[in-house]
């Protein structure tokens, strides 16, 4: 197969956000677009949960449906209002699914979104 150090390469230069957590949202991963597109360092997010990204007016009916199909072990994709760094507002196109081992058993979360401001 290939090697490791190629899947890390690939993430970590994705032009798209991503983001990697533990199963209570906190970030334990984050590439170079995801701070880019944040102005939040990797130092900045490690260990933070993904609502500092939340700019507090996505009605919770949206967190809910997003939890509900994590919680179902599937992929949610919606959009949010979300909050850079510099607190200037932009809207996320956010793609979240479940990391499972090998044993169908959920690890982890994957997150990736896209600033699509300009497209609405
Ligand atoms: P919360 O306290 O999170 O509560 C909102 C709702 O979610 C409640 O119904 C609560 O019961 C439920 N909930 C929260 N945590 C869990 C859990 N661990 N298991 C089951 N149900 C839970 N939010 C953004 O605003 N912007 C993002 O870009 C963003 N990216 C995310 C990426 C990933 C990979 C994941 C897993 C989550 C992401 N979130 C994002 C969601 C974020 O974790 C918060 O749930 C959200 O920001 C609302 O935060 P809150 O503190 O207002 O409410």
């Amino acid at each position: 197969g290939l090697p490791g150090s190629v899947f890390f390469q690939a993430v970590e230069h994705a032009p798209i956000a991503i983001s990697i957590t533990d199963l209570s949202a906190n970030i334990i991963y984050s590439n170079q677009t995801f701070s880019r597109e944040t102005e939040y360092s990797k130092e900045d997010v490690l260990g933070k949960n993904e609502s500092i990204l939340s700019n507090h007016n996505t009605p919770r009916i949206v967190y809910e449906s997003l939890w509900g199909r994590l919680t179902q072990q599937k992929p949610w994709e919606g959009v949010l209002v979300n909050r850079r760094r510099d607190g200037k507002r932009y809207l996320a196109e956010l793609m979240v699914a479940p990391v499972l081992d090998e044993n169908n058993k959920t690890i982890n979360y994957l997150g990736m979104h896209r600033d699509v401001t300009e497209l609405h």
